[in-house]
């Protein structure tokens, strides 16, 4: 496996690749890898010749009161994670080597990135837009894989994809959890033991929502009702929405049909946790 630190070295190995005529792969991440970055790159591996995989904290997704600086790093542990799956190459660049000091070019969203997480993070999506555009221009993929885990960011992708003619097919991978139902998360490392035992609110509620979809439910108002009601028994928790939004556009809807995804962002603590199921 390779280590590259320029957008020069990705290019030049991608192109060593495409001359072979090999499918390119890529997984981007901002690090601290877990099995839920872990099933991307598996899956990235199986479904292509070769698989990148980014380690990059983007600056410009985090606002200026996030928590940027000290989110978790260990770069050692997640290459070799990386390399124990098989992804090819890593790329894990400097802000400097992203972001030119006059950097001014932003890709951004209407509509859908406004709702959900983009109410309390009104920034967070024009940087993971822009920075994904980027990463996908400099590895030129053939696939890219995102988690579930981020519905709303899948979401947003698959549409920047497709309103910008970007000739990449986006893979979205199911949530992996915790065996007591928590959805794994780099940030679940600034749980403390009481908060990580008050954390499993959001699983609890995001099952008992998908059991009243399974019993016949339909009155999004009800379900999410009995959802934010389930959240608040924790007197740790802080809600910052629970949400039932039409799949594609992320607007609220009345009726259980179609494409559906109940989201919820929850503090437990100071820590900012998001879950979700999707209704297809
Ligand atoms: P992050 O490093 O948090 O930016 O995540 C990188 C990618 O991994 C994103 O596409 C996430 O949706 C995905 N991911 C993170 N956690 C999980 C999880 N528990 N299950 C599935 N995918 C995940």
């Amino acid at each position: 496996m390779n280590v590259a630190y320029t957008v020069k070295e990705v290019r030049e190995q991608v192109k060593a690749w495409k001359k072979e005529g090999l499918s390119v792969g890529l997984v981007p991440t901002m690090g601290y890898l877990h099995e839920g970055h872990a099933s991307l790159m598996k899956k990235a591996v199986e479904e292509n010749d070769r698989v990148v995989a980014s380690v990059f904290v983007n600056p410009t997704q985090f606002g200026p009161t996030e928590d940027l600086e000290s989110y978790p790093r260990d770069f050692d542990k997640d290459c070799a994670l990386c390399e124990s799956i098989g992804v090819n190459l890593v790329f894990h660049p400097e802000p400097e080597e992203m972001y030119a000091p006059d950097f001014c070019t932003w890709v951004d969203m209407d509509v859908l990135s406004k709702t959900l997480c983009g109410k309390s993070r009104p920034i967070h999506f024009r940087g993971v837009c822009t920075v994904v555009s980027k990463l996908f221009n400099i590895v030129t993929p053939d696939r890219a894989y995102f988690g579930q885990k981020d519905a709303q960011q899948l979401a947003i992708i698959r549409r920047m994809v497709r309103d910008l003619n970007m000739d990449i097919e986006i893979v979205g991978c199911p949530i992996v959890r915790e065996e007591d139902g928590l959805a794994k998360s780099s940030r679940n490392t600034y749980l403390n033991e009481e908060e990580r035992a008050a954390a499993l609110i959001l699983s609890k509620a995001v099952f008992l929502g998908q059991k009243m979809v399974a019993d016949g439910e339909t009155d999004t108002a009800v379900i999410k009702k009995a959802m934010i009601e389930k959240v608040e028994s924790e007197p740790l928790a802080k809600i910052d929405y629970v949400e039932i939004v039409d799949g594609l556009s992320m607007q609220p809807v009345d009726k259980i049909e179609g494409s559906i995804l109940a989201a919820m962002a929850v503090y437990i603590g100071k820590t900012r946790l998001i879950d979700n199921f999707l209704i297809e």
